[in-house]
């Protein structure tokens, strides 16, 4: 199907973009095009104009600074998991990033139009939550940075007013990058962060995924943040499950207790769609919990 009569601008930077957003209300920015421009030709979105940021340089690329790496808006999922300083710094980015979709949708698709478009089941949605990223917002009053908790609304919903910008996402260094290992988990000091979904097997979108990151002190947990997609409106985290880790040795059995918990945190609200019910989804939730922890710890694999 062909998409409803639009006008096409080109922004030559975030300034300019900001400044046609707020000329046309009903105007969309357009990034790597993989979201929007099938809703357009499905004509579930009619945008007046499209104002295409593809151009913008400063939108692009990946620096780290103290601890924190930060990726430009319009970097590309490709890109993320082909980084050599996002595979050091945070290994967790870079596999999530390396199992979106097909090769086609990592090398258009970005970080920034993944999140604004904040479909309840995309991965970057769920690890972020995990990672506990800032978002970097740009509008005509200046610049903000967003807590990834207050991002995220409701299904297809942000806190991005309709003329700002996301700009960056900033995501801490974890202070171990590569997996623990089963024999050796007790020699571990660090932050292991993993990311487990199970997927559409025609697109590769989650269906649930689960991401987590677990602070280890010589194999006993001293922390853990867990998140989940696909499950509710907005990504969620697991307070219940995180709680139950810290303390624990991080062993298979402790695992299956914890995870035991997660019920508590999802409660009665679960969606379904065409590709999955609710009750399904519910089902699978502590499968993918259990199975990204293990695998952090060393003692699965995908
Ligand atoms: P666009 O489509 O260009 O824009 C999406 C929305 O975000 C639009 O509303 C646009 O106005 C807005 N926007 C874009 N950039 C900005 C910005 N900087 N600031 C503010 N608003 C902005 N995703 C996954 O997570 N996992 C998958 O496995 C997966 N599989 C896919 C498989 C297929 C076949 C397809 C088509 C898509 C898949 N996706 C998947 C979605 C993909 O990651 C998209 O690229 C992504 O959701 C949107 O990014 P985009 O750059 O293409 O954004």
């Amino acid at each position: 199907m062909f998409p409803a009569e639009f006008n096409y601008h080109k922004a030559g930077s975030v300034a300019e973009a900001i400044q046609l957003l707020e000329a046309d209300p009903d105007a969309k920015l357009l990034a790597g095009g993989h979201s929007l421009i099938p809703l357009m030709k499905l004509r579930l979105a009619r945008p007046s104009a499209v104002i295409d940021i593809g151009g913008v340089a400063d939108l692009k690329g990946i620096s780290v600074d103290d601890g924190v790496i930060r990726i430009g808006a319009l970097t590309t999922h490709w890109e993320i998991a082909s980084s050599q300083e996002v595979r050091d710094g945070n290994a967790l980015m870079a596999e999530a990033a390396g199992g979106i979709g097909d090769a086609q949708v990592r090398n258009r698709g970005t970080i920034g139009g993944n999140i604004a478009h904040a479909d309840p089941a995309s991965d970057w949605t769920t690890v972020l939550t995990a990672l506990e990223a800032t978002i970097e917002v740009q509008g005509p009053g200046g610049s903000r940075a967003v807590a990834v908790g207050d991002f995220f609304e409701g299904a297809f919903e942000t806190a991005l007013a309709s003329n700002e910008v996301v700009t960056a996402v900033r995501v801490p260094v974890l202070s171990r990058h590569d997996h623990g290992d089963g024999h050796d988990i007790g020699n571990v000091h660090g932050d292991l962060g993993e990311y487990a979904k199970m997927s559409h097997p025609a697109s590769f979108y989650p269906v649930v995924g689960a991401a987590v990151v677990v602070s280890v002190q010589g194999g006993r947990c001293t922390g853990a943040k867990i998140a989940l997609g696909g499950l509710v409106p907005s990504p969620v985290r697991a307070p219940s499950v995180e709680q139950a880790l810290v303390g624990q040795e991080l062993n298979a059995a402790n695992i299956s207790a914890a995870v035991d918990h997660l019920g508590d945190d999802l409660g009665g609200q679960l969606i379904g769609d065409i590709y999955a019910s609710a009750e399904y989804r519910g089902r699978v939730a502590p499968v993918e919990v259990r199975h990204a922890l293990l695998h952090a710890i060393g003692l699965g694999h995908h």
